[in-house]
């Protein structure tokens, strides 16, 4: 998925966030989650030279978040942070939904290192002299549109509902 893990992000973050009083610093912590995995997009480019897939980098390990959210949890329980549990809970939800979206049309190995087998939802084949186009032509990428426009809409619909009623 390319462009829309931030607004996916947001639809999940504000039903998460939905009645809670840190609503909005937990729906912030989701969207940072939604994209913290393509981080690894630097490591890609600046240090490997493009020499291995992104989506095999330890970012892009369901286990590895999994093992993060775990250590997180148990870390502020030991610290009585108990606030903290909902901004785990949000991220953790972020970061799988990230690699599930991956997952439509590119591999994720979701079981990583213990496996290799990867997921794949949609093949997409290679029918463009540039990569890209062979995702943004791709029916899959109708599905990132979607979302956009779901997210673009459900926002639009939440800043009404904040902007304070003129007499
Ligand atoms: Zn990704």
């Amino acid at each position: 998925m390319f462009i829309a893990h931030l607004p996916a992000g947001y639809l999940l973050s504000r039903q998460i966030a939905k009645s809670h009083p840190a609503k909005g610093a937990l729906i912030a912590t989701g969207l940072l989650a939604s994209v913290l995995p393509d981080t690894d997009l630097f490591w890609f480019y600046l240090v490997s030279d493009r020499q291995s897939v992104h989506h095999g980098y330890m970012f892009h390990w369901p286990l590895f978040w999994g093992l993060i959210a775990a250590l997180s949890w148990g870390l502020s329980r030991a610290l009585g942070a108990h606030g903290a549990g909902s901004f785990i809970l949000v991220a953790l939800a972020n970061l799988l939904l990230h690699l599930a979206l991956d997952s439509v049309a590119a591999g994720v190995g979701w079981l990583r290192p213990l496996s290799t087998i990867e997921v794949n939802l949609v093949e997409v084949p290679a029918r463009h002299n540039w990569w890209v186009w062979n995702f943004v032509l791709h029916w899959t990428f109708g599905l990132e549109l979607a979302i956009i426009l779901a997210a673009g809409l459900t926002l639009r619909r939440d800043l009404l509902r904040r902007r304070p009623a003129t007499p």
